[in-house]
């Protein structure tokens, strides 16, 4: 297995083309990959199809609002967010419990400062303690196995690659899309269905050790998730 660096990836909704390009150019320069979207509706749809480590949103959008944005990522995913925002009304609005924003920067604003701040909330993210994790669920990468409750599963690659993605974020719905990203060498030859049919192979296994856990959690027509707080 070749070793690459991994590159967190930032998502910037932003409809005004000469602030993104000073922010996408900040966060490369960070070493950050980058994906621009000018509309929010065009946003939410990258947020479904590939994988994101955080999300950097403009409050005043054309189609919908950045705060609307908001609401329809939480449905299906925790991603960190921050928004960008002119007016001081909207800061009330941000800081207001309800949206889940972990950050904010008001403009005119400073695009190292910006990814700075980006790169303080990964590592926060990053450095969260997931003691479950570790207790029930652990991924042994030089053997590219992964054990539960202490047991080694039997899995075949393709499980392993698609059980290491979701113990990566538990409680993060990722579609069978992202699934089959991560798990298949030519996804594109790939049914969505294959997706259902290992991960019930990945349940059954997970039962044979423990018949009462219910670790993957069926998201309709979004994907999967891995729960651990039940
Ligand atoms: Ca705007």
């Amino acid at each position: 297995m070749t070793v690459t660096e991994y590159k967190a990836q930032v998502l910037l909704v932003e409809d005004e083309p000469s602030i993104a390009d000073n922010v996408i150019f900040a966060l490369q320069m960070d070493g950050f990959r980058t994906n621009h979207q000018l509309l929010a509706a065009a946003g939410l749809e990258q947020l479904k199809s590939d994988d994101f480590d955080l999300a950097i949103i403009d409050v005043g959008l054309p189609d919908f609002n950045g705060f609307e944005l908001c609401k329809k990522i939480r449905q299906f995913s925790n991603i960190p967010i921050i928004f960008l925002t002119a007016r001081s009304d909207e800061i009330d609005r941000i800081l207001g419990l309800e949206l889940g924003a972990d950050d904010y920067v008001t403009k005119p604003f400073s695009p190292r400062e910006l990814s700075t701040r980006v790169k303080t909330i990964l590592r926060r993210a990053s450095s969260q303690p997931a003691p479950q994790q570790t207790e029930l669920l652990e991924i042994d990468n030089k053997r590219a196995a992964i054990n539960f409750q202490g047991h080694k599963l039997e899995l075949t690659r393709i499980e392993y690659l698609l059980l290491s993605k979701l113990i990566q974020r538990p409680e993060q719905v990722f579609s069978r899309e992202q699934l089959m990203q991560a798990a298949w060498e030519n996804p594109e030859h790939s049914l969505d269905r294959a997706v259902d049919t290992h991960i019930k192979s990945i349940r059954a296994k997970l039962k044979k050790i423990d018949s009462e856990q219910q670790l993957i959690k069926t998201h309709r027509g979004l994907g999967y998730s891995l729960e651990l707080n039940r």
